[in-house]
């Protein structure tokens, strides 16, 4: 048996073998040393921003100096976005919009794995997971959407749909690359132009998409990328001239944009937070469902809107599926995120994961039982085991707060009216999944669960054609297929 290094450990599988570690080479990625803000077509120095840096979660090195924009950059951004659309975008031939769409979908294919790369260091997410999920799905947006640019009229929304303007994007740091697509793509199909800022934490490949923009001779002005933290986000939504806003963050910061566009002509979706359920019934093929239990709360190290972080299981099968998660637990490989063969990479920032410990602390002292499979964690970095929390009641704050994190609450249910009453007890409603060997149950339960997406014998699939969104708390308004052209016209 080979040594373990300290970067990649896991479990030795039933003490047959172990892997080597299987590193993806980051020689691919020219990061600069600093970057300014994207306007106007160029990378420019901030008027009255000021510099600061973004790490990478696994090993917190510096990867780079990235600008805060301050009110007036934002402002410039604003202009450029605004004089783009008056002058070429929304009066183009829609067929041209679409061409630029395809070129930039081109381009994002064709330095996948560079995206892949950039993602995963910046992010801390499994290079499994940006190389094979994030960056195939962000190429599949621009391509949906640019299909769409010239269909408009066909779209169900009258025969001369009109684009809203400035579109103001604030988007988070789970998905950057895929949530930057998710608010670009059908912007710029509709034929607004945007002001997007990425998360504080991760804007290396916001700024790598605008090299991208750049390549693919975008007009300038249509895309404008503006870098900074909850500041910049607000100077941006708050601003006069922008049309639209569109924001992916949490229920708190959501409420606070809520509040500052009301009264204002600006259309605006939120996507918001989320506390799944997952729910497990006795005929289920119980090995899927497991699968579908661990791609549901530890994809992504849980940082995921519609996580499945309430696992709900019917009392007859608890002991089996308990017994087969924990030893499906145990074979999860902790490290490295670009180590090819890892399972759950780095937790996004050390604020992410003092909330993560907060919340797991909490869950103990509220009297629910802890179980983590043996796991050595690295030195740096920050990083947290895979956990599940059985005993839970739905009372306790871990079944009702989103803890985005690879945290999962397990509570149990007997009948499918007891099921579905737990699922719908939150005050948010983005997802569930429902795993069940009976159509007919399927179609019955997912009537009546409040939530946006409903998965059917699997969990956190995601489809460019395919609407996303919320009920209650967790937002309003459609991304995704043809309602998400719906936000960025003027219906
Ligand atoms: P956040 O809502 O603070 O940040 C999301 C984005 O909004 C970032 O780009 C941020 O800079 C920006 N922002 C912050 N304050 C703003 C303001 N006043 N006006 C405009 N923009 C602003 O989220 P966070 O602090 O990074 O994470 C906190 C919690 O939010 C997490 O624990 C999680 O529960 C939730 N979250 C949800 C999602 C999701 O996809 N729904 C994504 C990230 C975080
Ligand atoms: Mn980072």
């Amino acid at each position: 048996m080979t040594e373990r290094t300290a970067e990649t450990t896991g479990p030795r599988l039933g003490g047959i073998f172990d892997y080597a570690p299987a590193p993806e080479s980051r020689s691919i990625v020219d990061i600069k040393s600093s970057y300014g803000l994207f306007i106007g077509g160029e990378f420019v120095d901030s008027v009255d921003g000021k510099p600061f840096k973004t790490i990478s979660p696994a090993t917190e090195e510096v990867l780079a100096e990235v600008t805060e924009a301050g009110p007036r950059d934002v402002d410039r951004a604003v202009s450029a976005a605004r004089a783009a659309y008056t002058a070429d975008w929304a009066r183009m031939r829609a067929a041209d919009r679409s061409k630029y769409l395809f070129r930039i979908a081109r381009i994002i294919q064709e330095r996948s794995r560079e995206l892949a790369v950039l993602e995963s260091l910046d992010n801390g997410k499994p290079i499994r997971e940006s190389r094979d999920v994030d960056i195939p799905l962000v190429a599949a947006h621009f391509f949906y959407y640019a299909g769409w640019a010239d269909k408009l009229p066909y779209a169900g929304f009258g025969p001369n749909p009109r684009p809203l303007g400035v579109a103001g994007q604030v988007i988070p740091w789970n998905f950057p690359l895929l949530m930057l697509a998710w608010k670009i793509a059908p912007a710029l199909a509709c034929g607004n132009t945007v002001v997007l800022k990425p998360a504080e934490t991760t804007p290396l490949t916001a700024l790598a998409f605008a090299e991208i923009c750049q390549q693919a001779d975008l007009p300038p002005g249509v895309v404008n990328i503006v870098t900074g933290a909850g500041d910049t986000g607000r100077a941006l939504v708050e601003h006069p001239d922008v049309d639209k806003v569109a924001f992916t963050g949490s229920t708190e910061v959501g409420r606070l944009i809520a509040r500052s566009v009301a009264g204002s002509d600006k259309k605006v979706t939120l996507e918001l937070g989320g506390k799944a359920a997952n729910i497990i019934f006795d005929d289920a093929a119980i090995d899927q469902a497991v699968e579908g239990i661990v791609n549901g709360i530890f994809f992504n190290q849980g940082h995921v809107c519609c996580a499945g972080s309430r696992l709900l299981v019917q009392e007859s099968v608890y002991d089996e599926v308990l017994s087969s998660l924990k030893r499906r637990l145990g074979t999860l490989r902790v490290g490295d995120p670009l180590d090819k063969n890892t399972d759950i990479g780095a937790i996004n920032s050390a604020e992410q994961l003092d909330r993560i410990k907060k919340l797991s602390e909490i869950g103990e002292e509220e009297g629910a039982e802890r179980w983590s499979p043996p796991c050595e964690l690295p030195d740096r970095g920050f990083w947290f085991a895979p956990t599940i929390f059985t005993g839970v009641s739905q009372a306790h704050r871990i079944a009702r707060e989103e803890i985005f994190g690879p945290v999962l609450s397990v509570l149990t249910f007997r009948t499918p009216d007891e099921a579905v009453e737990k699922a719908n007890n939150t005050p948010y409603g983005l997802s569930a999944g429902v795993w069940t060997e009976k159509g007919s149950r399927i179609l019955s339960i997912a009537q009546r669960l409040r939530a946006g997406v409903v998965w059917a014998n699997t969990f956190n699939k995601f489809d460019p054609s395919s609407p996303f969104g919320g009920y209650k708390e967790s937002g309003y308004g459609r991304e995704g297929g043809r309602h998400g052209l719906e936000a960025y016209l003027d219906v």
